[in-house]
């Protein structure tokens, strides 16, 4: 067995979500021609996770990969029988040893079985693994689109402006861009250090098919909050930033910032460790939670509460007004058009009668 399949026999991986991204990051991978459908056309057996094989090319689903530690992959067409660090290796052109570490930097989901030095492994990891960055052209080629389709690019920035409220300071600021082709909002993803990671494109309007977001990148996201490379910018200097709002969504961080408020995105219901480490990273000690104000965002909260205060930050929770029950769907962009994201009231966590 390999090193890399003795420490996933430690670990908890969502199979089918890690080949989602797996099969997304993919198509950076200097071995993507061997076949383009890798990782795709999933289907769940039970026990396995069914794809296209990454070691030749086929549309038909014959690769399963265990969803039980250490995580055995079989082939039925080829006959290749190994564990997920290895086929990350094989997929992605990695050196031996490389696999685990991408698996454990980025697909690791939060529960540990044993306990294992994940920090070290991850920060070790870090250096020694590349993560790919988008060129900085696959976002500045959008930066024409009104010439190339000045319909589908005026829907959208009216929608961005007249139904959002955005105004043009804020959309130029966090680099808002129209892919007036796949008629989607583009919101670049960048690391705290300012690399394009990934592009977020949303689709305009509700008359779409298929997915309403599509990812455009690397798929190696769980560091990643978004607005987090502008506080990271300030850090040493006087204007450090040491206190923000977390929120959701990129339109809810940029809500906020149109207030004046500081403000970073999880783009998502989950606070991933590596998103908190990027946090401290960044100077930031005070964070303001301000999750959607519905069951899953109160969950989310509550998830994130604990993470931050263990991780040594000083919690807030930012409240919604009593005005809207507890399952409106009022967001930051909402509170924002009513002109009161910056005159909510937040409370320490300590003061919240909050269990830790
Ligand atoms: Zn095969």
């Amino acid at each position: 067995m390999s090193k890399g399949a003795e420490i996933l026999e430690n670990i908890s991986l969502d199979i089918w979500d890690t080949l989602d991204e797996l099969r997304f990051g993919y198509q950076h991978s200097p071995n993507y021609t061997l076949n383009p459908n890798s990782f795709s056309n999933k289907n769940d057996t039970g026990d396995w996770v069914m794809s296209c094989c990454p070691n030749h090319p086929e549309t038909r689903a014959s690769f399963g990969v265990s969803k039980e530690p250490p995580y055995h992959t079989n082939c039925f067409y080829c006959g290749y029988l190994g564990t997920l660090d290895v086929v990350v290796e094989i997929a992605f052109g990695l050196d031996e040893g490389e696999g685990i570490k991408f698996l454990l930097t980025d697909y690791i989901v939060d529960e540990v079985r044993a306990p294992l030095d994940i920090e070290g492994i991850i920060s070790d990891g870090r250096e020694n693994t590349k993560i790919p960055c988008l060129d900085e052209n696959e976002l500045t080629k959008f930066n024409y689109s009104v010439t190339e389709n000045k319909w589908v690019h005026d829907v959208a920035m009216s929608y961005l402006i007249n139904q959002r409220g955005m105004n043009i300071h804020t959309l130029n600021t966090y680099e808002i861009k129209i892919d007036v082709k796949n008629e989607c909002i583009v919101f670049p993803q960048r690391t705290r250090t300012g690399e394009l990671r990934f592009l977020q494109k949303r689709k305009i309007g509700n008359n779409y098919q298929g997915a309403k977001f599509i990812n455009e990148g690397s798929p190696i996201k769980k560091d990643i909050l978004f607005g987090l490379h502008f506080i990271n910018k300030l850090r040493t200097s006087e204007n450090r930033i040491r206190r923000v709002r977390m929120v959701e969504s990129p339109l809810d961080a940029m809500s906020n910032y149109q207030a004046g408020i500081a403000a970073v995105a999880t783009n998502g219901k989950i606070l991933f460790r590596n998103q908190i480490r990027e946090l401290q990273l960044a100077g930031v000690e005070v964070v303001d939670l301000f999750f959607d104000n519905d069951d899953a965002g109160r969950d989310a909260t509550k998830n994130a509460t604990k993470s931050l205060v263990k991780a040594g930050f000083i919690v807030n929770h930012t409240l919604y007004p009593p005005q809207f029950n507890k399952d409106s769907k009022v967001d930051s962009n909402d509170l924002l058009k009513l002109g009161w994201l910056d005159k909510l009231e937040t409370k320490p966590v300590s003061l919240l009668g909050y269990k830790l």
